[in-house]
């Protein structure tokens, strides 16, 4: 399930060229960086670094791991990406052109539910404004068990039971 798209001025390349430009040392914008960009853009995901390298090399392109990892925090950087701590795990997802939201983490199954509160925004924006706090964003996660698989637990138990 995806939350609407919020409309943005550029491409998601455009946006990352511009950054790339405005570093102290102009930095070039590598075939690699493109397919990256192209591919990560073409649908909205909760990836992870060795998640996004399978799913390329798949798709048939040529990525090497440590360029991956590099854009992969240059894309953060220039607001693109957004990224999420898990436990020891890190994932991205899409920032530019994608609204605030909110995650709930399935521990069983991993699956991962998007939702928007202007409860949890507010709250944000007061407690930013009490401590005088400029905030670049956040990230919330609550984890816990979904509804499926806790149906399938408490069956599970139901039959252990018989
Ligand atoms: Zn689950
Ligand atoms: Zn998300």
């Amino acid at each position: 399930m995806d939350l609407p798209a919020v409309a943005v001025s550029q491409t998601p390349e455009a946006k990352f060229r511009e950054y790339l430009a405005s570093r102290p040392k102009s930095q070039r914008f590598t075939d690699q960086q493109r397919d990256m960009v192209q591919y990560i853009f073409s649908q909205h995901h909760h990836f992870d670094a060795d998640r996004l390298i399978d799913d390329m090399k798949r798709a048939g392109f040529r990525v090497s791991r440590a360029t991956v990892y590099r854009t992969l925090s240059k894309l953060v950087d220039a607001g693109l990406l957004r990224r999420l701590e898990l436990g020891a795990r890190t994932f991205y997802e899409h920032d530019y052109g994608y609204p605030q939201h909110e995650h709930l983490h399935c521990d069983q199954c991993g699956k991962m539910i998007e939702f928007q509160s202007p409860a949890i925004e507010a709250t944000v924006r007061e407690v930013c404004r009490e401590h005088q706090f400029q905030a670049a964003g956040h990230t919330f996660v609550i984890r816990g068990i979904c509804a499926e698989c806790n149906r399938s637990r408490t069956m599970k138990r139901r039959l252990d039971l018989i």
